[in-house]
């Protein structure tokens, strides 16, 4: 099946018709890689976590797909309602909500939400005919650059206490979540997670308090390195493995964002100006970390980066438009000569990119043009933030 993992696209027909710079947008990649997943990880229900691509033609396929969603403001509710998605299959993992918050998600009809400390299960008490609580527990991860656990999430032993409080409150415990980072390397920590959590049901089951769920979070990678496919069936392997030592009986739930979105985007921009500076060649392009590059900052990642280009290779600088000179998305970067109007082309910017652009300068975010490499239609989109 054709996707952007497997298929070099026409940039230069591309570019002449939409203009630069451009986020090519393949929903053929969003199938293929919740697919992908789904398969990796059978019997899990995989909630799409909004937040690094809340784009409406990946909340399209996933619809189609039968994916269930996880959003965490109270604008991620209002695209969910505007898609028409059944609220049943959402939940609101934010861990700390104003009271308004909670009532907006409520009225969509989303009532699993998250809470981590007694203050939140407060707040969700003022609401407990209708909600259901997930209680996150932290597993922190010094081996990932972004250690989501650093922010949220009950240390292991505080969760029987907060089970206890919820019950207390009158609040329905649905169950446990954690997210162990994201981009992690390996599993390790995802089992680790697993395994901590079902001695907590155990422990809590023998107070009883039954848990019903177990959210397993996001996390899952993506191959930045190659723009290369991951083998993310071998990568779930272990996590299989362990989520067999679950008790019976708990339904097991997931909250990928990176792994679906990220290989679905390519960036295209163009050179607009170039320079020798201290002896290095520079090429200054239409889009960078304020923009569409902007996940290198937020998100320390580094988007491989070609050019269709051949000739004698000199060691570059790729400069992003504005006039702030932390605006360079490469240095170092072996590249042959470009001239003004060549074209560089990033690969797997579909996670954490456009989600986090700025208007920095005034200068126009890229334009988004959405494919399908399985259906050939071709349809085009202007950015999310005008
Ligand atoms: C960001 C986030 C996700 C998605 O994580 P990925 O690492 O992109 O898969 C899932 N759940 C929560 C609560 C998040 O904050």
């Amino acid at each position: 099946m054709n996707n952007l993992l497997n298929t070099e696209l026409d940039y230069q027909d591309l570019v002449s018709k939409y203009g630069s710079p451009l986020l090519v947008l393949d929903k053929a990649t969003v199938r293929h890689q919740y697919r992908s997943l789904r398969d990796a990880l059978p019997g899990v229900t995989l909630h799409y976590a909004l937040k690094p691509l809340p784009q409406d033609a990946v909340i399209d396929v996933l619809e189609e797909e039968g994916a269930c969603f996880d959003l965490a403001s109270n604008g991620e509710v209002d695209i969910m309602r505007e898609h028409g998605i059944n609220p049943a299959k959402c939940i609101h993992t934010h861990p700390i909500k104003k009271p308004s918050d909670i009532s907006y998600a409520l009225d969509y009809g989303c009532r699993v939400f998250v809470a981590d400390n007694v203050c939140e299960l407060e707040k969700l008490a003022e609401f407990k005919d209708q909600v259901k609580v997930l209680i996150r527990v932290s597993f922190p991860n010094p081996e990932t650059k972004v250690d989501l656990s650093k922010k949220f999430g009950a240390l292991p032993e505080e969760v029987l206490p907060l089970l206890e409080k919820a019950r207390d409150l009158g609040i329905e415990i649905y169950g446990l979540s954690f997210h162990v980072g994201s981009q992690v390397k390996t599993a390790k920590r995802h089992v680790e997670a697993v395994t901590a959590c079902a001695d907590i049901i155990r422990e809590a089951a023998a107070k009883g308090i039954a848990i019903n769920v177990l959210d397993i979070g996001g996390g899952f990678p993506v191959d930045y390195d190659n723009a290369g496919e991951t083998d993310i069936r071998e990568f779930c392997k272990p996590i299989v493995a362990a989520l067999a030592n679950v008790p019976e009986g708990v339904r097991i739930i997931a909250e990928p964002g990176r792994f679906i979105s990220a290989p679905c985007m390519i960036g295209i921009c163009s050179v607009t100006g170039k320079s020798m500076r201290f002896g290095k060649p520079w090429y200054y392009l239409d889009d960078g970390v304020y923009c569409s590059y902007s996940g290198q900052i937020f998100d320390h990642v580094v988007y491989p980066k070609y050019t269709q280009k051949t000739g004698a290779i000199a060691c570059s600088v790729l400069a992003g438009p504005t006039c702030d000179s932390i605006d360079i998305i490469a240095e170092d970067i072996p590249l042959p000569e470009l001239e003004v109007g060549d074209l560089v082309i990033g690969k797997m910017m579909g996670a954490y990119t456009i989600a986090t652009a700025t208007n920095f300068n005034f200068i126009p975010q890229a334009k988004i043009v959405e494919i399908d490499l399985e259906r050939e239609a071709l349809s085009i989109n202007f950015p999310m933030v005008a």
